[in-house]
């Protein structure tokens, strides 16, 4: 099912029976990737009177209670409301587009002292000013699925963006960045979030309300570095971040018009 996307004078072609997730899995008492202090997610039977939300224990069907903590069990998606007080700023609000042209990058940290760090240099030569892209995927190296799906970040200093990354992307339009860390800030920064803060132009008059930062995503290797449409969304949740999907569709042939 191939489709054919136009767009900043460009032709460009991606098939839409091929798209790859983004996504972690998410498994209730499973071994999840889990960062900042999060309890493990549960999914409890719920059971009344004679009913049993259980299948498996004679119920009619299965009815569960979840219980996650978006931020520290899985791949999510956050908005501005992540750090500013205005309960406008949820991701209901931002829900009117979910398909954009995208880049993946993959960039091996580099080290200073007891921390690793993606640099703003290293951004900058792999980002596409030619494509564009109004959002940037980020794989880190190494890429081993089985320590992302199921790493325990907290309290391990984990590597973040260097500080200007989010205002360098703000000024370049980027509207999503994508991440496959715990957060695109360092573990424990005083409040600072430079990042976040550079991203979504908190501190300027006008902040970037549809702009997003999904973490603890993972690219897999099928899913080569280049051109990409972007698949992205979320439940339809007031709240500051929800658990996403994001599907990737490689672009196949590209064109001007
Ligand atoms: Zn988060």
């Amino acid at each position: 099912m191939l489709a054919e996307i136009l767009l900043d004078k460009k032709k460009y072609q991606i098939d839409l029976l091929k798209p790859i997730s983004l996504a972690l899995p998410f498994v209730p008492y499973g071994r999840n990737v889990n960062c900042y202090y999060a309890e493990e997610p549960t999914a409890d039977v719920i059971t009344i009177g004679d009913f049993v939300g259980s299948v498996a224990l004679g119920g009619s069907v299965n009815y569960q209670r979840v219980s996650l903590t978006t931020h520290g069990n899985g791949t999510h998606t956050e908005c501005l409301g992540h750090i500013t007080d205005d309960t406008t700023h949820v991701m209901s609000s931002i829900h009117k587009r979910s398909f954009f042209k995208a880049q993946i990058i993959s960039i091996r940290p580099r080290q200073f002292e007891e921390d690793s760090i993606i640099t703003l240099n290293d951004i900058h030569q792999y980002y596409d000013q030619d494509f564009k892209p109004e959002a940037l995927i980020i794989r880190s190296l190494p890429n081993d699925y089985n320590v992302k799906a199921q790493a325990q970040y907290s309290y391990t200093n984990p590597t973040y963006l260097e500080p200007a990354c989010g205002d360098w992307l703000a000024r370049r339009n980027v509207k999503h960045l994508i991440v496959d860390l715990p957060s695109v800030d360092r573990e424990v920064d005083a409040g600072a979030l430079s990042v976040h803060r550079g991203f979504w132009q908190t501190e300027t008059d006008s902040p970037r309300l549809d702009a997003t930062i999904s973490e603890m995503a993972f690219v897999p290797q099928n899913a080569p570095d280049g051109k990409y449409f972007l698949q992205l969304s979320w439940p339809n949740w007031s709240t500051d971040a929800a658990p996403s999907s994001i599907l990737v569709y490689k672009v196949t042939e590209e064109s001007s018009l």
